[in-house]
C-alpha cells in the first residue's frame, strides 16, 4: 500500500518506520523543514512507564484550583474564552475519578511496557545511538504526604508488571549519589530500575536517516491545508510547499500524527479529537562539574519536574500550561525551573548557557493516547500522546502500523477502530481510552 503519513515528529517517525518494515510505500509530510522540530525538538528525555499516574487523578481538581492564576505553577490552567478549552477542563474533571483514573493507568501501563520492549529490540536490530542510558528512573518526593500518595498507585503498576519499587532517602542516595546534598529534605523514592532515558530528538533523527535509506520518502517544509473526503473516504490531502505551491498527495491510507493540531486538521471531516496543547518547558544546561551532576534520570514530585542526562548536558523539562496554541517562553517559568536545579544540584550545570525551549504537548484528558482508524476506512490516528510522546513513540508506532496492514496489534490496549471509531460521540466521551 502506499501509506502518507502527517507529520514527522516522534509519532509519525516511528509510524513510518514500522509501515515500511511492513512493506509498505511511505510518504511523510511535515510544515517543518526538519523532523522533530516542534514538541519532539526538547523534551524530557524519559522512557518513563512508571510516570502512568495521570494528570487526571482524585487529588487534582483541588490541586488545580489552589494553583489558578500562580504564574509558577505546576499545572497552570489559563482559562480563556475557548470552547474547546473548557470542554477538555469538563472532560479532564470527569477522568479525576478513583475507577476512571485506575483505568487509565492501565492503558498508560500496558502501552508503556510494550513500547519501552519494542524501542529496546530496536536498538537491537539497528544499534541506534541517543545518547540513551539504562540506569532507571528515580521518582524522589520532599513531601511526606505526597510520598504517602504514591504508595497506592506504585502498587498497582507493579500489579501491572511495571516494577516500580518504593525506596528510603538512603537508598535513593545510594543509587543516585548527586541527591546527597538534599538527603535531609527527601521523604523517601520510588525506583524503576527498568526504565531509561535519552535524546528524543537525535533518535528521531536517527530513524529518519534509517527510514530514508530504506525508501521513505520525506517531503519537509510542506504543510498539510485539509484532507478531502470523497464517496467515505479520504481522497487525498492538500498542501502547500516551501515555495507556496498548491500540491495534492495521494495513498491508500492517511496516518495523522499531527500532534496538537491534528484536531484541527481532522474536524472538518466531523471528526471530534479530545486533544488540547499544554505547553511545557525545558531547559538544557551544559554539565559544569559532572560530580556534582546526576546520572540516573530524576522526577522531582514536588515540583513535577523530570532531570535526564543526555551525554555532557543536563535536561530538566516539565510544568503545564493550558493556554491554547501560545509557545511564548515566561520568563517566571524558566527561571522557577533554573532555582529548582540550582537548590538541588548547585553548580552541576552552567547556567549562565541555559537553553530554554517551549512545546506544545498534544494533551488528551484521561492521558491516554488516540491510537487506530477513525470512522473514515482509510483514515487512522497516531496522536493525542501527551505527557509521553517519547515513551509511548515505538509502541503506537508499531501497533498503528500492524493496524494500518490489517494484522491485530500485539497488545491489549483500547485502539479506537470498527468497535470503538472515533469521530462518534459516543467514543469522545472522556473514558474513551479506557476499557
Ligand atoms: C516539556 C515537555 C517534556 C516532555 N517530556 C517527556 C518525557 O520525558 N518523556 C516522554 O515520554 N514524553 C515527554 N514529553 C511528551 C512528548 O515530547 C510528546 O508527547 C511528543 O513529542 C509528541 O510527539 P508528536 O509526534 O505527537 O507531536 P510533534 O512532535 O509535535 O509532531 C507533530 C508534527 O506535525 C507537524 N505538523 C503539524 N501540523 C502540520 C500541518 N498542518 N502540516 C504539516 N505538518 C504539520 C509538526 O511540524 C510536527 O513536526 C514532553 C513534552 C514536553 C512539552
Amino acid at each position: 500500500m502506499n501509506v502518507v503519513v502527517l507529520g514527522a515528529g516522534l509519532l509519525g517517525v516511528t509510524s513510518a518506520y514500522f509501515l515500511r518494515q511492513l512493506g509498505h510505500e511511505v510518504v511523510v509530510i511535515d510544515r517543518q523543514a526538519s523532523p522533530a522540530a516542534e514538541t519532539s525538538f526538547a523534551n524530557g528525555g524519559q522512557i518513563s512507564v512508571s510516570h502512568a499516574e495521570p494528570w487526571a487523578n482524585p487529588g487534582a481538581p483541588l490541586k488545580v484550583l489552589q494553583w489558578l492564576g500562580k504564574e509558577d505553577a505546576p499545572l497552570l490552567f489559563r482559562l480563556r474564552a475557548d470552547a474547546r478549552q473548557w470542554l477538555w477542563g469538563l472532560q479532564f474533571m470527569r477522568e479525576c475519578t478513583p475507577a476512571r483514573t485506575r483505568r487509565n493507568i492501565e492503558q498508560i501501563v500496558r502501552l508503556g511496557t510494550y513500547s519501552r520492549d519494542t524501542l529496546q529490540q530496536l536498538r537491537r536490530d539497528t544499534g541506534l545511538q541517543y545518547d540513551q542510558r539504562t540506569q532507571g528512573i528515580l521518582h524522589f518526593y520532599t513531601n511526606a504526604r505526597e510520598f504517602e500518595a504514591a504508595e497506592a498507585p506504585a502498587a498497582q503498576m507493579r500489579a501491572l508488571g511495571c516494577e516500580r519499587r518504593v525506596i528510603s532517602a538512603d537508598e535513593a542516595v545510594r543509587l543516585e549519589p548527586a541527591l546527597a546534598q538534599v538527603r535531609a529534605r527527601l521523604a523517601g523514592a520510588t525506583y524503576t530500575a527498568e526504565d531509561e532515558s535519552g535524546d528524543a530528538n537525535r533518535f528521531a533523527r536517527e530513524l529518519v536517516r534509517l527510514c530514508e535509506q530504506a525508501g521513505v520518502e520525506f517531503r519537509m517544509s510542506h504543510t498539510v491545508t485539509a484532507l478531502r473526503a470523497a464517496g467515505g473516504t479520504i481522497d487525498h490531502v492538500e498542501a502547500t510547499d516551501a515555495e507556496g505551491r498548491f500540491q495534492r498527495i495521494r495513498g491508500d491510507a492517511y496516518v495523522v500524527a499531527m500532534g496538537s493540531l491534528s484536531p484541527l486538521l481532522v474536524a472538518p471531516l466531523g471528526i471530534r479529537l479530545p486533544i488540547y496543547p499544554a505547553k511545557g518547558y525545558s531547559v538544557t544546561l551544559p554539565v559544569l562539574d559532572a560530580s556534582k551532576a546526576h546520572q540516573v534520570s530524576l522526577t522531582d514530585d514536588e515540583y513535577k519536574l523530570v532531570f535526564s542526562r543526555l551525554g555532557d548536558r543536563l535536561r530538566i523539562a516539565g510544568t503545564a500550561e493550558l493556554n491554547g496554541y501560545d509557545r511564548d517562553l515566561n520568563r517566571v517559568r524558566c527561571e522557577a525551573i533554573v532555582r529548582r536545579v540550582e537548590t538541588l544540584f548547585p553548580g552541576a550545570g552552567d547556567t549562565s548557557r541555559a537553553q530554554f525551549w517551549t512545546g506544545l504537548r498534544p494533551a488528551t484528558p484521561s492521558n491516554v493516547p488516540i491510537i487506530g482508524r477513525s470512522r473514515l476506512p482509510n483514515l487512522y490516528l497516531n496522536t493525542g500522546h501527551g505527557t509521553l510522546g517519547w515513551t509511548h513513540a515505538c509502541g503506537s508506532g508499531k501497533s498503528i502500523a500492524r493496524i494500518v496492514s490489517g494484522l491485530a496489534p500485539e497488545i491489549d490496549f483500547a485502539f479506537a477502530g470498527a468497535d470503538r471509531s472515533v469521530g462518534t460521540a459516543a467514543a469522545l466521551r472522556p473514558s474513551m481510552g479506557a476499557r
